[in-house]
């Protein structure tokens, strides 16, 4: 293991198991001492999950773009009369859930925008007849966001949005939406959103309902770093209370075709940043997730030396980070297991909650 000397302290502290504080988040996240920061975070991430990559086989199903808010961050809300708007039926859904389950997918993950004419009626719907097709798939569906608006457009408390999804088949919430917790940051990006108190909130209520969910950081736009810390903070505290997260997915902000298009995009040392301090400073989550799809392929086989051990779902049909010019190009099933045992890891294949599924298909 290469010295620590810079971050001796911080070492000692993690090598104890001693929770490491904002102040030290802080440290971590403005430093370019990579190397100490990955042995750091390689140091952690072995601990929990030796050289184990989880990933799962999933599509993604973008219900509809329309949307009644303009996220400045968001390539990929339409208006309702715009030429490129859509809604999927029920049908639609259904049939590109099968033609996925037929070669193998595990996992459903849909998300979309916010539609003022769809009612709670069409996502129960949703996901009955989902479950109905494909009973052997998880269906880990809507975030916080999403959630909150379908209680305002139906009147009733979230907990009823919450029991009655579970009821119709939903296995787990995605951690989106959560974008970043900082009040002064999301006046800028996203100001009618929900906000941080109530993403939290929505999640919490998710964990008491028995649903585990994830949660995301959107970083590289208007934010700090002392802003990504708090955070994560954040983050740590509510696990605290409910253990119900499972994984965290920091998302490097895609400008490409959104209203803050002239900032740059990330750095991969930005990038190393992020992942290396989560990976210290959220000790309660098990998982760190770096979606393959956000980032640069190359420095895929770099973050699983900083702290990751998940890179998310094959996703085939996601059409959010595409419309915002995401760089990955893409992987198959079999891409995606052979990129991973190139960097020398062990592909676990999983659905949301980590449950592994038919790994006996994984050995060479
Ligand atoms: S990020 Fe979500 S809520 Fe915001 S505009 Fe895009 S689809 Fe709508």
């Amino acid at each position: 293991m290469e010295t620590v000397r810079e971050f001796k302290d911080i070492f000692e502290k993690v090598k104890a198991g001693v929770r490491l504080d904002a102040e030290d988040g802080l440290r971590l996240i403005r430093s370019h001492n990579l190397p100490e920061l990955g042995t750091m975070a390689n140091f952690v991430k072995r601990r929990l999950h030796g050289r184990k990559a989880h990933f799962t086989h999933s599509i993604n199903i973008n219900h509809t773009n329309i949307c009644v808010l303009a996220c400045k961050f968001c390539a990929f809300a339409k208006k309702k009369n715009s030429s490129e708007a859509y809604a999927l039926s029920v049908d639609e859904i259904e049939r590109r859930v099968r033609q996925a389950a037929a070669h193998g997918v595990w996992e459903v993950h849909i998300v979309g925008g916010l539609h003022a004419d769809l009612r709670l009626s069409y996502y129960e719907e949703m996901l009955r007849r989902i479950k109905k097709a494909c009973p052997g798939v998880l269906i880990q569906a809507f975030t916080a966001v999403e959630l909150d608006f379908y209680a305002r457009l139906e009147r009733v408390f979230v907990e009823e949005v919450i029991e009655r999804l579970i009821d119709a088949g939903l296995g787990g919430v995605p951690g989106g939406g959560a974008e970043i917790f900082s009040e002064r940051a999301r006046a800028l990006i996203c100001a009618p959103k929900v906000s941080a108190e109530r993403w939290l909130q929505i999640h919490k209520l998710v964990h008491q309902a028995g649903l585990r969910s994830n949660a995301t950081m959107l970083y590289g736009h208007v934010e700090t770093p002392e802003e990504r810390v708090d955070h994560m903070m954040r983050l740590r505290k509510l696990q605290d209370e409910t253990g119900g997260f499972l994984a965290f997915v920091p998302l490097a902000f895609q400008p490409d075709h959104t209203e803050l298009a002239h900032l740059p995009r990330t750095s991969g040392v930005t990038d190393l940043q992020v992942l290396a301090t989560a990976r210290l400073l959220l000790d309660n989550f098990s998982h760190i997730r770096q979606l393959w799809n956000y980032v640069d392929e190359k420095l895929i086989p770099v973050a699983l030396e900083f702290g990751v051990d998940d890179l998310g779902g094959t996703n085939f049909d996601e059409t959010i980070a595409k419309a915002a010019g995401a760089q990955g190009r893409g992987f198959t099933y079999e891409e995606l297991l052979g990129f991973i045992r190139q960097c020398d890891c062990e592909p676990v294949e999983v659905n949301s909650t980590y449950t592994e599924i038919h790994k006996e298909c994984l050995v060479v």
